[in-house]
């Protein structure tokens, strides 16, 4: 990616009709450079819409994303369920493929009280399958498991990276909002952010800070991680620090925003950002 683009998780709040055309232009209004597709409770666009969606993101030069079901677990302990859970995943990919999307997220699945190197072991071995698939039928997308909110679900910063290095289709996206969440706080400083920046320019090189995909948004939380997304005002979340260090590490790639007032916060961001 050449830019770093603003946009909304799902379709803007004021838009109404509420359907993709009118979604594209209430983003083209706002000045904002893109839009993640809430697949969260099920892979549902006919192909009609899909054909349209490209066609008009493209003509406005959008970046689309697309976020998987939320009920996704490659870590269950019943073979059905992995196997919903994989066909999950690739219908994200398959769709946003077809609409033309940049990439897609997930929230990858549960711990259920085993220990970390074999709940790691097991989504690995569930996620290359996921791969091999996606490479046979050529799915143009990023694949990325997402930095989870909570203790509870697999997925922490050091977690996602390891899985990123093993598949070259595989990338990070990064709710910094679910790091600072999930460490009770952490994760909220100038030098903090750089650290994530830094870590995933070593582990997986360049190109993963020129291909970003990220998570922002106010938040809530407590000794178990997330409770609740808010509007960045009312949160403690430092974005203008984390602003900066997109701004100091050249981060290109798009930065969704999940606060309540998604696009609100989406321009305030980018505000935030072009200020630099
Ligand atoms: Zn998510």
């Amino acid at each position: 990616m050449d830019k770093l683009v603003f946009g909304t998780a799902g379709i803007p709040i004021i838009t109404s009709p509420r359907d993709y055309q009118t979604a594209f232009d209430v983003l083209e209004e706002l000045n904002l450079g893109g839009m993640e597709v809430e697949f969260v409770r099920g892979v549902n666009m006919n192909p009609q819409t899909m054909t349209l969606v490209k066609r008009i993101s493209k003509e406005k030069n959008l970046v689309l994303t697309a976020h998987g079901p939320y009920f996704i677990n490659l870590n269950a302990e019943e073979p059905e369920k992995i196997e919903a859970s994989k066909k999950r995943i690739l219908d994200t990919a398959r769709a946003a493929n077809n609409f033309g999307g940049y990439s897609i997220t997930f929230h990858a699945g549960f711990y259920l009280k085993q220990d970390k190197e074999t709940v790691y072991r097991q989504i690995h071995s569930q996620m290359a399958k996921i791969i091999e698939t996606a490479e046979k039928e050529s799915l143009d997308v990023w694949i990325r498991p997402e930095t989870t909110g909570k203790g509870t679900q697999w997925g922490d910063l050091d977690e996602i990276i390891r899985l990123s290095k093993e598949f070259d289709k595989v990338l990070p996206c990064v709710d910094f909002s679910h790091l600072h969440a999930r460490s009770a706080g952490q994760f909220n400083t100038y030098d903090e952010f750089a650290s994530i920046f830094e870590k995933i320019g070593n582990e997986l090189g360049d190109y993963a800070l020129k291909n970003f995909h990220a998570h922002i948004a106010g938040i809530e939380y407590g000794q178990k991680g997330e409770k609740r997304h808010l509007m960045l005002g009312e949160s403690d979340f430092n974005y203008k620090d984390l602003m900066k260090a997109f701004k100091n590490f050249d981060i290109k790639g798009v930065i969704i925003c999940e606060s309540p007032n998604m696009e609100e916060d989406a321009m305030l961001l980018q505000k935030t950002f072009l200020n630099l």
